[in-house]
């Protein structure tokens, strides 16, 4: 399969990165599940030499990430965290890095618990407050870190205004686009640098494999960490060029930095699901958002329920911003409050049917999770509302069900709350 210039997003998922296999032209890339590549003489080899540099299966998938970010070379990792660290280990110690508040909390973990240890610097700002940014820029700056919509609250940064300001202080702009996926926002087409995944979420979509990914935008000069040019990637471009083994040398230099020397590559078996989940990634975006929209109207009409924050409902602070900036909807993740706190949340969550009780987001199946008597259950009530998690926080992700079936289980848990 060619894709040309005029192809569309939900082409490109299918089609992009997955030409037949070149020995027996089955369709869907196979498994190559093995360890490494018989040379035919000293140093000849077929440009594949050991597999945690090069697995056709992975490659694929890298290829197809590349595309449906509108980015020049994809590398697919074995979780999000990993993915995340593989960026930080450009930078130096001593160099900072400018996060979004409310950012994942595996993210603030590794960057506190574990490589402030080796000298990197992270301070916290509420990106969508374009004001904040600029002065948290310091002359150790080397990116700005950002995550939006921000989980549970769903603030909406402006990528465009935000990677300008960051650009005009030589700070390269990483987005963690994992909860909108690339359907709903391409931040490398908005200005950004490099765009990261948990593909754990919507990208593999079904809950059957943990994977990560980094897509390069092409600025980023990942063997000295310094930036190459500003260039915004033109979103025709499909991530063709790494049609492979002929790619510019500075993606193969990115390959052997992060995933020869860093080594958390993704194993062939999960890239292969991941290229099946994303094939529908369009599909099952258009249904999950619907079914969040019409959930999120559901609950702010129920009486049981004390506030609902969804960026699809006039009510939420971002509303506006986000008819602007996501125009295709804000996901399929959001929070709300339930009348009578801790011991109603836990009801709630005990009540449920059809609603799977678990603390992952993205899958097909809707899912829910009470914060404050699961993850946070440790923490007192004040340091709750501090880790942005009050008492009668329920977080949901709407899965892509009948959307009858949706509402008949949130109406009947609440009931029995
Ligand atoms: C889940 C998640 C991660 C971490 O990904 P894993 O695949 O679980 O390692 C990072 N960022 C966000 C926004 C996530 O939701």
């Amino acid at each position: 399969m060619k894709l040309n210039d005029r192809a569309r997003f939900s082409t490109i998922c299918i089609h992009a990165g997955q030409e037949p296999d070149p020995s027996t032209g089955a369709i869907i890339t196979p498994i190559y599940q093995t360890s490494t590549y018989v040379q035919e003489g000293l140093g000849q080899h077929k440009g594949y030499e050991y597999g945690r540099t090069h697995n056709p299966t992975r490659m694929a998938l890298e290829r197809n990430l590349a595309a449906i970010e509108a980015g020049v070379a994809g590398f697919a990792f074995a979780s999000g965290m990993a993915a995340i660290d593989a960026i930080l280990t450009r930078l130096e110690s001593g160099d900072h890095v400018l996060v979004s508040d409310n950012t994942y909390g595996g993210t603030f973990r590794l960057f506190e618990r574990v490589r402030r240890k080796f000298g990197l610097d992270f301070t916290y700002v509420d990106t969508s407050r374009l004001e904040l940014i600029e002065p948290a820029i310091t002359a150790k700056t080397k990116y700005l870190f950002i995550e939006t919509p921000t989980n549970p609250m769903l603030q909406i940064t402006d990528l465009a205004a935000a990677s300008e300001i960051a650009h005009r202080h030589n700070v390269r702009v990483v987005v963690d686009n994992t909860f909108a996926s690339p359907y709903i926002q391409q931040p490398l087409v908005l200005g950004a640098d490099i765009v990261t995944h948990s593909t754990t979420k919507f990208l593999g979509g079904h809950g059957t494999t943990i994977g990560g990914a980094i897509v390069d935008g092409g600025n980023f000069d990942w063997t000295s960490g310094r930036f190459a040019n500003f260039t915004t990637p033109d979103p025709s471009y499909h991530g063709l060029v790494y049609a492979d083994l002929g790619a510019p040398a500075f993606i193969l230099k990115a390959r052997v930095q992060i995933l020869r020397d860093f080594g958390g590559c993704q194993a062939p078996f999960n890239s292969w699901q991941t290229i099946q989940g994303i094939e529908t990634l369009s599909l099952r975006m258009d249904r999950h958002v619907a079914n969040a929209q019409r959930a999120a109207e559901f609950l702010a009409a129920h009486p049981k329920v004390a506030w609902v924050s969804h960026p699809g409902l006039a009510s939420h602070p971002d509303h506006a911003r986000a008819a602007k900036y996501l125009p295709k909807g804000a996901g399929a993740i959001f929070g709300f409050g339930i009348q009578g706190g801790i011991e109603a949340g836990r009801r709630f969550i005990e009540g449920l049917e059809l609603f799977s009780h678990l603390a992952n987001v993205g899958d097909a199946k809707s899912l829910a999770i009470h914060p404050a008597t699961t993850t946070h259950s440790q923490l007192s009530e004040d340091e709750m509302v501090g880790a942005g998690v009050s008492p009668d926080f329920i977080r949901l992700s709407i899965g892509i069900e009948d959307i009858e079936d949706i509402l008949w289980d949130l109406g009947q848990a609440l009931e029995k709350a």
